[in-house]
Order: structure tokens, then C-alpha cells, then sequence
């Protein structure tokens, strides 16, 4: 199926300039998740998962799933504040100003191979500190994984050797 059907392009949002990719329309057809689903799974190919990885929020919708489907264990990766254990926490640089990212200590075990996944690959800020803060738990990344990915932002190049695949390239 071609899942591109199901992505909206807004205008302008969440600011003047910015062409926003909304997966709303894939989220709400339930045959466009399944085959979703089954395309990133395929882009995983035979690869043993040990954790998924996902990035809040929009990575938490096939994030849980591939977990599913991989069995493997999931992993909520959050900004500051929201998770109640004890976090490792990564700042990355936004357009205007800086965010950060945090992780539980304990939820990946050294040796561990994770699959991250997100929503959109943009400029790559999100994924690198992802990618850090599962590195610095000593975990292995298998692959960073996306939906889609907005290829004339270079987001890869920010994720150097981290291998990256996406389902639909803009
Ligand atoms: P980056 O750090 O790569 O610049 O931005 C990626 C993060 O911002 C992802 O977590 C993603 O959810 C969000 N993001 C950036 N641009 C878009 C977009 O056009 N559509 C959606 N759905 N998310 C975006």
C-alpha cells in the first residue's frame, strides 16, 4: 500500500515556514497501520531486537507495536519531567533554544540491542540525543527507524555511523 496517501501536508505550522508532515490520517485507518506495521517491520528485516526504543509521542504509536511484533521489550524515551524513576538525560539543540530528552536508567541493560524508532527524521537533533542517551546506557543501536524522513533537512548526517531507515522519503 502507498502509505503516502496517508500523510497531510500543513502549512505553516507549528510556525510560519514549517511544512508539517501530519501522520493523523495513517493513525485514524486501520489497514494503513497494519500495513504500516508491516513495512517497518520489514525494514528491521531478521534482526534479534532486544528493546524498542520510541521517542514521545509520535513514536510511541508503531513503537509499542514493533515492540510487539519484534518480541521485544518497550522503552519510552521522554522530555524532562514525565518519567517517574530514576532518568539519564540528554539536552539537544532546537531551531530556538535547547530541549532535552530522558530515559530511566535501568531500562536498557548493557549489550542490550535496541531499535529506536520515531516518527519523522527531521534535522536529527531528536534522534542523536536518543542515540546517546541508549549508547550511554550501553546499549547497542541497531537501527534508527522512521516513518518518514524530510531527506533535504541531512538529518542523517547529524546520526553518523547509527544505521537509518525510513519508510517514505520527502
Ligand atoms: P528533528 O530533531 O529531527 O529536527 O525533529 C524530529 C522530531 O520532531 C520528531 O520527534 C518528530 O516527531 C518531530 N517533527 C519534526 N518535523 C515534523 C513533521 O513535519 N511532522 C511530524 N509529524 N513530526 C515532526
Amino acid at each position: 500500500m502507498d502509505l503516502s496517501k496517508f500523510i497531510r501536508n500543513i502549512e505553516h505550522f507549528p510556525k510560519d515556514g514549517v511544512h508539517f508532515k501530519d501522520i493523523t490520517p495513517l493513525l485514524a485507518d486501520s489497514a494503513a497501520m497494519a500495513d504500516g506495521l508491516t513495512q517497518l517491520m520489514a525494514l528491521v528485516g531478521d534482526e534479534k531486537i532486544d528493546k524498542v526504543a520510541a521517542i514521545e509521542s509520535r513514536g510511541f504509536f508503531f513503537g509499542t507495536l514493533l515492540a510487539q511484533n519484534l518480541n521485544a521489550g518497550f522503552v519510552p524515551i521522554r522530555k524532562p519531567g514525565k518519567l517517574p524513576y530514576k532518568t539519564l538525560k540528554e539536552p539537544y539543540q532546537l531551531e530556538y533554544g535547547i530541549d532535552a530528552l530522558e530515559i530511566h536508567e535501568d531500562a536498557i541493560l548493557k549489550g542490550e540491542r535496541v531499535l529506536l524508532h520515531d516518527d519523522v527524521l527531521a534535522t536529527g537533533g531528536t534522534m542523536k540525543a536518543a542515540c546517546k542517551l541508549i549508547e550511554s546506557l550501553g546499549g547497542e543501536i541497531v537501527q534508527c527507524n522512521f516513518l518518514l524522513e524530510l531527506e533535504f533537512l541531512n538529518g542523517i548526517q547529524k546520526l553518523k555511523n547509527r544505521p537509518v531507515k525510513s519508510l517514505l522519503k520527502y
